[in-house]
């Protein structure tokens, strides 16, 4: 890493507890040796990806008007942006709620026991540096939002009840906000690094 003070770069091998790595040259702090569990945020990603199952398995919402009853899914959605003449918001809907999840969880998951073996393989870091590329582009908090703006609105003409999906959206949302916080991407780095 490049020294924040002078700009030196340096090599810094795994830091032991409680150690402190300083730059060379000007004597700046550079990072703390705390190696955090790489076991938490395991455990947060595959909550997370179960709560993401769930959210796609189950109905949002169900709407009942004039006694037929609707169900509104996720896949759903997709589908009735297509059908509406909106094919490119289909299109972000599916990047951002439907494919961007499991493919940051699941790339996340992998990279995470790898590191935990201490068993690591090229693929490792390739797939750790797409994860973290792809975290930018999970946004099922602003379609969460969507969805609780359309729940307050449609309250008005029909009676809506919050679906299974709904909570499960909310919990992985909360989920995936612990996970962002409590993953140390220069841990995993060090765990990966030590493996090679
Ligand atoms: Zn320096």
């Amino acid at each position: 890493m490049a020294c924040p003070e002078c700009d030196l770069l340096q090599r810094i091998g795994s830091l032991p507890k409680e150690e402190t790595a300083v730059c060379l040259r000007c004597g700046a702090f550079l990072r703390r040796g705390a190696h955090e569990s790489l076991d938490i945020p395991l455990t947060i990603s595959f909550v997370a990806l179960l709560l993401f199952g769930a959210a796609n398995a189950f109905p949002l919402l169900v709407l009942q008007l004039h006694g037929s009853v609707q169900l509104a899914t996720i896949p759903g959605c997709v589908n009735a942006l297509v059908s509406l003449g909106w094919p490119w918001l289909a299109a972000i809907l599916i990047t951002t709620v439907v494919l961007a999840p499991p493919v940051y969880l699941g790339g996340l998951i992998y990279v995470l026991i790898q590191a935990r073996r201490k068993h690591t393989t090229r693929w490792a870091m390739r797939i750790f540096r797409i994860v973290l590329e792809f975290q930018p582009w999970g946004m099922t908090e602003v379609f969460l939002l969507g969805i609780l703006v359309a729940y307050v609105r449609l309250n008005d003409m029909a009676i809506v009840i919050p679906g299974a999906s709904l909570y499960a959206l909310a919990a992985f949302t909360v989920a995936m906000a612990t996970l962002i916080t409590s993953l140390d991407p220069r841990a995993v780095w060090d765990a990966l690094e030590g493996g090679l």
